[in-house]
């Protein structure tokens, strides 16, 4: 894939349902700030959750971007074809000892964090307590997990030489992975103690989404990442990911959600309705929707050129104002 310097955005939809008001929010803000900065717009599928994905929905998704007047600036890319990528970062990452194997099922993990006292799981995750990290102890092994604690000296590194000069560059005072969001502005973590060691590759084989959209960002050198608000918090851990592998780490602009009548931001989880392409008034009447959410004073739509247009001259004067 073409690396480039100029700015590429991405869109990256997981094709396990139809696109719908929320997920267009974050395909409009990614066309509109790629094209406000002279840059080029990308679309990827991240299909690499096989169970989780609906055969035939990724071109229903391609349909409903371009029926938007959403049109990539170069072919898509399948994520399931781009699985010995993922596997070559994995292997990377084991040769410099920053990736372990891991034997727990979710009980066993329940289990010890109910033995160590441990709080409620965040996000439904749970926070890994480590038991692998030192060892199978002859157990074997699902998953491979990302050693988190970014100490050198707390870890039982076996090699010398070219990997230990990587790990020393690695190697932080700092347990926090700080980055700066373009519109939420000052973030930080600590991926160690916030999130654990996590999964890279399940143990079903297929690798983890931390993994393979770190990979791809900068396989398609995506210079500015534009995605919901929802993803905001996975960010250290696509950081730290880069550090480790390293990467460049893109720009990050995290956009407002769309809520449904619950509250509840919606989702396909959450049975969000398909966005309504299905003539061109409809299409462009869901693209003004979606920069009303993104605080762009929609006019009239009389078709998506317009609505387009309309928008981008908006956003210029708001949005690339406001977050450059
Ligand atoms: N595939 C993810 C989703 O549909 C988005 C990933 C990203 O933009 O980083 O939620």
């Amino acid at each position: 894939m073409a690396h480039s310097t100029r700015y590429t955005g991405r869109f990256a939809p997981s094709p396990t349902g139809p696109l719908h008001a929320g997920s267009l929010v974050a395909a409009l803000a990614s066309w509109l700030d790629a094209h406000s900065h002279g840059g080029q717009w990308l679309v990827r599928l991240e299909d690499v959750d096989v169970p989780r994905c609906i055969p035939g929905m990724d071109h229903v998704i391609l349909q409903q971007l371009a029926a938007c007047g959403l049109h990539p600036d170069a072919p898509p890319v399948w994520q399931s074809q781009r699985t010995h990528h993922y596997q070559q970062a994995l292997e990377q990452l084991v040769a410099l000892d920053l990736a372990y194997p891991c034997a727990c099922s979710r009980k066993d993990i329940e289990a010890a964090l109910q033995l160590a006292g441990a709080e409620k799981p965040r996000h439904g995750e749970l926070v890994y307590p480590g038991t692998c990290r030192h060892g199978l102890h002859g157990k074997a092994g699902r998953a491979w997990r990302l050693r988190t604690d970014r100490s050198v000296s707390k870890w039982p590194f076996p090699h010398a030489g070219r990997a230990q000069a990587a790990i020393n560059s690695i190697a932080s005072e700092t347990p926090f992975i700080d980055w700066c969001d373009r519109r939420l502005g000052a973030q930080r973590q600590d991926v160690a103690h916030a999130v654990g060691d996590f999964v890279i590759q399940r143990a079903d084989g297929l690798f983890a989404y931390q993994l393979a959209v770190v990979v791809d960002d900068a396989a398609q050198g995506i210079t500015h990442v534009v995605r919901g608000e929802d993803l905001c918090d996975n960010t250290a851990r696509q950081i730290l990911l880069q550090q480790y592998l390293g990467l460049p780490t893109p720009q990050y602009l995290h956009t407002p959600l769309v809520h449904g009548d619950n509250g509840e931001k919606l989702s396909k989880q959450n049975g969000a309705q398909a966005l309504d392409t299905s003539t061109p008034l409809a299409a462009a009447q869901s693209l003004c929707r979606a920069a009303q959410v993104l605080a762009l004073p929609a006019s009239p739509p009389p078709a998506t050129a317009e609505a387009l247009r309309h928008a981008q001259a908006q956003w210029l004067e708001t949005w690339a104002q406001r977050y450059p």
